[in-house]
């Protein structure tokens, strides 16, 4: 079972989607599997701000974009509000148990306290990646490896960085707990009800559901992004592609050439600069111009 630890007091999609993309996929899937091209099913709560939420949508539709993902379909599951998710509901609540029974043993001579995630993230990974009983013990069900992967709060990007989306067409995210990547940007497939176990939904055949008139046909929804510009801009110079294709682009770069770019500074958002053959240092006097001071100093060039 994997457990995603974080110092980051926002639990949102940004989180979640940073924890699948640095966390999940390189340390486990394309480490440990070779699961290319099977279906992920996530069971989650339903949680509006979380995973119940249109940025969390428009992410689910977008999965078989990414590089990353081994060609796994994503389908995406969530329980009513207030109701548990699955057994991880209680493996989370025993890492808190076993989190708060250390610290009970907090004496002066032996301190046990943990005053930071990461301390507790160390604690748990050191000590409790095994469970308690064996698998032979718990007779081959539940949980026997408890894997901890660590999510540093500066690295999950703001969730307003990524762009703000309406909610789906034909309000159905209410009453939907499915939501399934179609292999169409900007769509998703959508149903009432999750069956994941009838003869024709555990083969992924989910338009022949058996179950179809108590959960629902499949719809697709469309994912509508609001039109505000600087939120694309900011995703887009965020996304892998953009910036590789930026690094060999500025491989080409030869002194004396006229560079345009783009700034992370909002307030400065482009500038023109001239290439130089290498680092250089400013050999006149101090002086002032329309972008502020400037003054003798070293400077790093990224390469
Ligand atoms: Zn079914």
């Amino acid at each position: 079972m994997h457990f995603g630890i974080t110092s980051n007091p926002h639990h949102d999609t940004a989180g979640i989607q940073h924890f699948f993309e640095h966390n999940l996929y390189p340390d486990f899937f394309q480490k440990y599997t070779n699961s290319k091209g099977a279906r992920l099913t996530i069971r989650s709560d339903g949680c509006a701000g979380q995973m119940k939420s249109a940025r969390h949508f428009r992410w689910i539709s977008n999965f078989h974009t990414y590089d990353w993902n081994m060609g796994h379909i994503l389908v995406w599951t969530h329980t009513e509000s207030a109701h548990g998710k699955d057994r991880c509901d209680s493996e989370c609540g025993r890492l808190k148990y076993i989190l708060r029974c250390h610290e009970m043993r907090h004496t002066h001579e032996e301190p046990t306290m943990l005053q930071s995630a990461l301390e507790q993230f160390e604690f748990l990974d050191n000590n409790h990646a095994i469970t308690r009983r064996t698998l032979r013990e718990k007779k081959g069900k539940g949980t026997y490896y408890r894997m901890f992967h660590w999510m540093p709060t500066k690295n999950i990007r703001p969730l307003s960085s990524l762009a703000e989306v309406h909610t789906l067409s034909g309000s159905v995210t209410m009453k939907s707990h499915f939501f399934r990547n179609c292999k169409h940007s900007l769509k998703v497939s959508v149903r009432e009800i999750a069956c994941l176990s009838c003869n024709q939904c555990s083969k992924h055949k989910y338009r022949q559901c058996e179950n179809a008139g108590f959960c629902g046909y499949m719809v697709e929804r469309d994912i509508k992004l609001k039109s505000n510009a600087r939120e694309h801009a900011a995703e887009t110079r965020n996304s892998e592609r953009v910036q590789q294709e930026g690094r060999e682009r500025a491989r080409l770069v030869e002194p004396g050439m006229l560079v345009g770019s783009e700034c992370n500074n909002e307030t400065e958002p482009y500038i023109i600069s001239i290439a130089l053959s290498g680092p250089l240092v400013w050999a006149g006097e101090d002086g002032t111009c329309w972008m502020g001071g400037y003054r003798k100093v070293s400077i790093n060039l990224c390469s």
